[in-house]
Order: C-alpha cells, then structure tokens, then sequence
C-alpha cells in the first residue's frame, strides 16, 4: 500500500516537474519565434486541419487545434475518410459506407461529438465517403481507408480547393510526408494539399499550408517526456526547427484531448489507451511551413 502511494506520488511529481521544465521550454522557443508563429489569430482567420482518418484530429493535432481555438482562430476540420465496412455474399462484395449500417455514420457522428468538445461546431466539420458502386467495377476505391488504398493528391486537391474557396480558409495544416506513422492515407493528405497549394500560388492565391513533423519512433510513444529531447535538440543543433511553430498543451488542454479522443467509442480499443497516455503528439505538435517551388 505504502509503495503504491509512494510510485503514484513520484509519478505525479515528475509529471508536474516535466510540465514546469517544459513550460519554460516553450516560453523560451514562443520568444524565438515570435516573429514566425503566424498561426494565429491575428494573420490566421479561417484555418483548416486535413486529416485522412475520423480520430486522426484527436490522436495527431489536439495540441495544435487547443491552442488555436485558446486564441479564438477558427479552427475546421476537412476528414477525407470514414471507414468502409466489406462484406461478402456469394462472391460479391458489398460494401457499406456511411449509411445507417456501416460504421462510416457512427464514425462521422464520433467526429463530430469530439470536434464539439474540441471547441469546434458541427458546421465547420466535414468527412467524406468518397467512392461509389458502380455495375463495372462493384466499387471504386477512391478515398476508402485502408493501408493499400492509394488515393489520388489531385483529386484530393480538387476536394481541398472547394473546401478552401467555400470557406475562405486562409492555412492549412495536415501531415507530413511521412505521416507520423507512415500510413499512405495520411501521406496522401499532405500530397493532395501540397498539390493545391502548388496550384493555388500558381494562380496569385496565397494559402499557407504546414505540416506536422514525424519523429522517429523511440520518441514516440514518451509523452511530454519529448520535450526533453527537444530541449537537448535545439542546444546541439540551435538552427535545427528554427522556423517550426511549436504547440505544447497544458494540463487542461490534454485533458481536453483525452475527452474529445473518447468520443470515438468505436475505436477505443486496448492500445488507443496506451496511445493517449503516451503518445507524443498527445502533448506537443510540431508544425513546419511548406513553402511552394517559386
Ligand atoms: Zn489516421
């Protein structure tokens, strides 16, 4: 008994101890960049987050999507997935979208449950079910999620550009390209946006894109414990992430994560827990901005 209360005592102080360290960390890096953090509310009216995945908003960007409705930006969130559910009955596959049956309608509505408590309004939400049955092919495999499904950055583009021109967003934030886990949904994310954002300055239209930064994989799964490493980081390498914008969530601002993430009931399974209790991108984002060939 006296050793639980010990180890729960030690854990809970080294939390608030990181969190003090890294405070001061990020005060340090926000007077650095004070010039370079555009993202905000002052030049950064209408932002939009690309995600691939209903989850990816709670599981990748809380940080980044806290901090930005703290400042009163508004935030949207553009998911270009739900989920497809396959069946098969004598030898035709059926497959079910985001109707009453499948999954695609209770992931949509766990999207939107979560972006409200995230602060964000279901009419600034969007997740598409992009992909059609059709007698030829049974089923074109547009933007269905999936490791194998490959989907296309224009037509991506296509999709961001109506989004972007209907709602006036300004900047854009999404993976990068490796995805964090190098999933090729979220890659082609950051394909499709950078295509747009090619195209978009081609034409004298100016949207800035950012993407979150991956990192390699022991520095994944160890919480606000990265920031550390970040601190060491940046004294060894001082112009390494000099232009990044860093998003570091406060205590409040996690636990406002973890309520949004348990919206998606469909998919807390066993790991989703270790995820939002040790995952990096649960704490701190990293966003870099992509600039467009000239
Ligand atoms: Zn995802």
């Amino acid at each position: 008994m006296l050793a639980s209360v010990l180890s729960v005592s030690l854990l809970v102080s080294l939390l608030a101890y990181a969190y003090h360290v890294l405070a001061q960390f990020q005060q340090q890096q926000q007077q650095q960049q004070q010039s370079l953090s555009s993202i905000d509310s002052k030049s950064s009216k209408n932002v939009l987050i690309l995600t691939a995945h209903p989850d990816d908003e709670c599981m990748f960007f809380g940080p980044t999507i806290t901090a930005l409705r703290d400042s009163k930006t508004r935030v949207h969130v553009l998911c270009l997935s739900t989920e497809t559910k396959r069946i098969v009955t004598n030898r035709l596959y059926i497959y079910l979208l985001g109707n009453a049956d499948g999954l695609g309608a209770t992931r949509k509505k766990e999207l939107t449950r979560s972006c409200q408590v995230l602060g964000i309004p279901p009419v600034d939400v969007k997740a598409l079910d992009h992909g059609q049955v059709n007698l030829f092919s049974f089923f074109s495999q547009d933007l269905q999620d999936g490791m194998k499904n490959t989907w296309s950055p224009t037509l991506i583009a296509g999709i961001v550009k109506d989004y972007v021109t209907k709602h006036k967003i300004d900047t854009i934030i999404t993976f990068d390209d490796y995805g964090v886990s190098g999933h090729p949904n979220h890659i082609a994310a950051y394909k499709g946006a950078q295509h747009f954002v090619n195209e978009s300055c081609s034409n004298n239209k100016k949207v800035r894109l950012y993407r979150l930064s991956s990192i390699l994989l022991p520095r994944k799964y160890i919480g606000i414990g990265d920031l550390v490493f970040m601190a060491v980081e940046q004294r060894l390498f001082p112009d390494r992430g000099r232009d990044a914008v860093l998003f570091v969530s406060s205590p409040s601002s996690y636990l406002v994560t973890h309520k949004a993430m348990r919206r998606h009931v469909s998919q807390l399974v066993w790991f989703r827990w270790l995820y939002v209790t040790f995952s990096r991108y649960m704490f701190v984002n990293q966003l870099v901005e992509v600039t467009p060939p000239v």
